[in-house]
């Protein structure tokens, strides 16, 4: 921008979301460049020698433009973007893993980042153990001399639980390790994980980042302390992403404060309306009072999302095939975040604890829509469930 540098550190989540990144564009546009291109020419030896920009892999200035604004909507020291979520879930693994070393991974975890670590890590000789998400300070007894990391999610993928982020940070800190967190619910914007103690927090940004269901990408903020063995792990690797998504990513979070806004509320409403549903047994949501997590949730997050999880009644596979294929408007499907309303039935795996639930599981995302159309597809879909019945 124009008028020089704004200290983004004084001004309100929502302003920094609007303002963070800007300083990469040119001529007085809003927005960056996008950059289509792989070679950069530079004029002259000396500008080789001290080049900004060497070569695209290596950053364009609407990669950096993105990088800056998610390590500002993070609060962290800075950050890489990856192609995916999952590439940033493993591009982290291996920045800060070595052969002989130990893992520990909540018992949630996102289930292609579990396949991860029982297989490519498994491979290169690091061991993953896995842990109950409600563990708390527990986490001490399972941390070994040579456990270097502890990765968690909040809230777990599908089952919702909320782990006391500050108390498992605490132990392992006390041991020498690392806290690295998925904060893809929370779109980095309710939940602050450096003020939580992690020191390394990403996302999916192919949720709420993207908020469009039209982009796959990843991203990873450290601390100052924890930034080196990333930066160097992502270089050495050859991640890149492609230059639209990495534009509509930075477009998607200049409107998150909004959307999630809306998720949120929208997401409540349905969720109270499912509690009062006699088909349903449980509904998994954080910010209901009385829910699961529900404590811990109040004392750590600023806000909730539009992805919750319910536990039905027992009822048999061909009902719960009713519900789910005839809704209208919640789609079947993987990839939350967009602006469109999901479903999604789930039996979680669990090595370290046991899922318990007599009835089925659905994970919901609750998109933009009003959230009344929502709740008439699912009024109509219980219908078709007990007919079916
Ligand atoms: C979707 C998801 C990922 C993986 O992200 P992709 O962008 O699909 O690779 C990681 N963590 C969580 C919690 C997710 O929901």
């Amino acid at each position: 921008m124009s008028k020089g540098k704004l200290d983004l550190s004084k001004l309100a989540p929502q302003t920094r979301l609007i303002a963070a990144g800007r300083e990469q564009s040119e001529h007085g546009f809003i927005s960056p460049a996008v950059y289509h291109g792989s070679t950069i020419l530079l004029p002259d030896v000396d500008t080789f020698r001290n080049r900004p920009y060497a070569y695209a892999r290596r950053g364009t200035p609407t990669s950096k433009a993105l990088e800056q604004a998610i390590a500002g909507l993070e609060g962290g020291y800075d950050a890489v973007i990856t192609p995916s979520g999952l590439s940033a879930i493993s591009t982290t693994l291996l920045a800060y893993l070595n052969a002989g070393d130990h893992l520990l991974v909540t018992d949630a975890v996102y289930s292609p980042a579990r396949h991860f670590c029982d297989t490519v890590l498994k491979r290169l000789g690091i061991e993953t153990s896995y842990f109950d998400p409600g563990i708390g300070s527990g986490i001490a007894a399972m941390i070994r001399s040579n456990t270097r990391l502890v990765y968690c999610e909040t809230p777990g993928a599908q089952t919702m639980e909320i782990p006391d982020i500050p108390a498992i940070a605490a132990a392992a800190h006390d041991r020498g390790c690392l806290m690295m967190l998925d904060n893809s619910w929370s779109g980095g914007y309710y939940f602050r994980s450096f003020e939580h103690s992690c020191d390394i927090s990403l996302q999916s940004a192919t949720k709420y980042l993207g908020g469009h269901s039209d982009v796959m990408m990843g991203c990873v903020t450290t601390t100052k302390e924890a930034w080196a063995p990333l930066k160097a792990a992502y270089g050495a690797m050859g991640l890149c992403a492609g230059p639209d998504d990495i534009y509509l990513t930075l477009r998607g979070i200049r409107t998150l404060d909004v959307r999630l806004a809306r998720h949120m509320s929208s997401a409540i409403r349905v969720a109270e309306w499912l509690r009062g549903r006699a088909e349903v047994d449980t509904v998994l949501h954080p910010a209901l009072s009385n829910a699961p997590g529900n404590e811990i949730w109040k004392r750590d997050f600023k806000g909730s999302t539009g992805l919750f999880s319910i536990i039905l009644k027992p009822c048999s596979d061909t009902a719960l095939k009713a519900l789910i294929d005839g809704f209208q408007l919640i789609g079947l499907g993987f990839g939350w975040g967009g602006f469109e309303s999901l479903c999604s039935p789930f039996t979680p795996t669990r090595v370290a604890t046991a899922w318990k639930a007599q009835g089925p599981a659905i994970r919901f995302h609750i998109g933009l829509e009003d959230p009344n159309d929502i709740i008439a597809d699912l009024k109509d879909g219980f219908r078709r469930l007990t007919a079916a019945a």
